[in-house]
């Protein structure tokens, strides 16, 4: 049978009907834990030597399906789906870092992950070297005997800058060390990281691929590109050696983490999660489409500066992005109004955009990020991310986008300078 086409994985990968009395929907999995007819049939799976689900925090038919599905768009070996998306990311890092190990990041990132390691793991011993997104030479300088991942999102949120995923994933690949990617903002719709050499993607499911603001999720998938055998964590590496590579950094991430952390999805976010990937591809083409035409709008009105979004040929991001991303550039935009104030006046003034911290929802949002989701951030840290006292941050939502654009257009004439 011949591969099947991104929409069609998914929404028919992982659930194969006769096995569950012919449903078609995903079925949930309420339970915690599966009876076997024998004693011995329990220790077996508990052995490894067969497969079987034990208990809900280790792992979930509703769940798997889940996984199945993403990993099925991302052509990976498989996925671990956790809690959330910061679940995944702490889960990745607790996989494959340990006291004394170095990480190389990307200076521009969600505010959550700088707190977990400037604040979590930096206290735990492990130290965090920032560089530039696309600064190489920068990436290549950085690499000690103690670096175990190299970190970035494919599009930073909220600076918006946008890395080249391949040149950072040679640098990577030369120094046996998985580059880590968080497609968060680009789902596997708009890049397929396996083939630009990402070792590990990892996606806030909260965002676009649920799609509705519904429910918190997260997921790890392996990309198969990374041999596990041959990475600087001693723990994994002989843990490859003896399970293989493709299964050795998702077997670890399951049973040594998220089994023993507990951040593990529910069977009904798992489920919820599902029915966003069903549409993902046809939502995401809205998102970008939407957001461009807002970009376009904004960057012409006289009371807003500096409209970001790599759609926008004064983007120093535009080309890379428009190459990764085939053509599209994701559905969030910054912009700046002067002071807070003004940006206060916005918000308070529109009527049909939702004033929230989130992203990726079928509805569009609006958030003020240095007093929201940053405001436990240093001065330098907000720099670093790219965030201003005057920055506005909107994630363009799949509503009729003449109705956007008259909501801003509304708003926009109750700020006074
Ligand atoms: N990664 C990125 C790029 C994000 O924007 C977010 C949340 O906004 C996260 C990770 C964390 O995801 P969650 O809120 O599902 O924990």
């Amino acid at each position: 049978m011949t591969e099947w086409g991104f929409e069609t994985k998914a929404i028919h990968s992982g659930l194969i009907p006769s096995q569950h009395q012919g449903a078609t929907a995903v079925p949930i999995y309420e339970t915690t834990s599966y009876a076997y007819d024998s004693a011995q049939d329990i220790a077996e799976v508990f052995e490894g030597k067969k497969f079987g689900h034990i208990y809900s925090r280790i792992s979930n038919p509703t769940v798997t399906t889940f996984e199945q599905r993403i990993n099925a768009l991302e052509k990976g070996t498989g996925a671990v789906a956790t809690s959330s998306g910061m679940a995944a990311i702490s889960t990745a890092l607790f996989t494959l870092v340990a006291q004394g190990d170095e990480i190389i990041s990307s200076k521009s990132l969600f505010a959550g992950t700088f707190l977990l390691f400037n604040r979590i793991f930096k206290k735990y011993g492990v130290q965090i070297k920032y560089v530039g997104p696309n600064d190489i030479d920068g990436i290549r300088a950085a690499i000690s005997d103690r670096t175990q991942i190299i970190f970035v999102e494919t599009i930073g949120n909220p600076k918006l800058d946008v890395p080249d995923i391949e040149k950072i994933s040679r640098v990577a690949v030369e120094n046996k060390i998985p580059l880590v990617v968080d497609s968060t903002m680009t789902t596997p719709y708009l890049v397929h990281l396996k083939e630009l050499g990402a070792a590990i993607v990892i996606h806030s499911t909260t965002k676009y691929i649920t799609g509705n603001g519904s429910t918190i999720g997260g997921v790890i998938v392996d990309l198969g590109n990374f041999d596990w055998k041959t990475c600087k964590n001693s723990d994994l590496s002989s843990f490859a050696q003896q399970c293989g590579s493709d299964f050795a950094l998702l077997i670890s991430a399951r049973r040594h983490i998220v089994q023993n952390l507990g951040n593990c999805p529910s069977p009904f976010n798992a489920y919820l999660q599902c029915l966003g990937l069903e549409t993902l591809a046809v939502r995401m083409e809205r998102h970008c489409s939407n957001a461009m035409e807002l970009a376009n709008f904004l960057n012409h009105h006289p009371k807003v500066s500096d409209v970001n979004y790599p759609g926008l040929k004064t983007s120093p991001y535009h080309e890379i992005a428009r190459t990764q991303f085939k053509g599209k550039f994701g559905g969030l935009l910054t912009f700046r109004l002067g002071s807070k104030r003004q940006c206060f006046q916005l918000i308070d003034h529109l009527e049909l955009v939702k004033n929230l911290a989130n992203l990726g929802d079928a509805k569009t949002l609006i958030v003020h990020p240095a007093s929201t989701i940053y405001s436990e951030c240093t001065e330098e840290e907000m720099a670093h991310a790219g965030v201003s006292e005057d920055m506005i941050r909107v994630s363009v939502g799949i509503e009729t986008i003449d109705d956007i654009i008259k909501d801003f257009d509304q708003g926009l004439k109750e700020v006074n300078s």
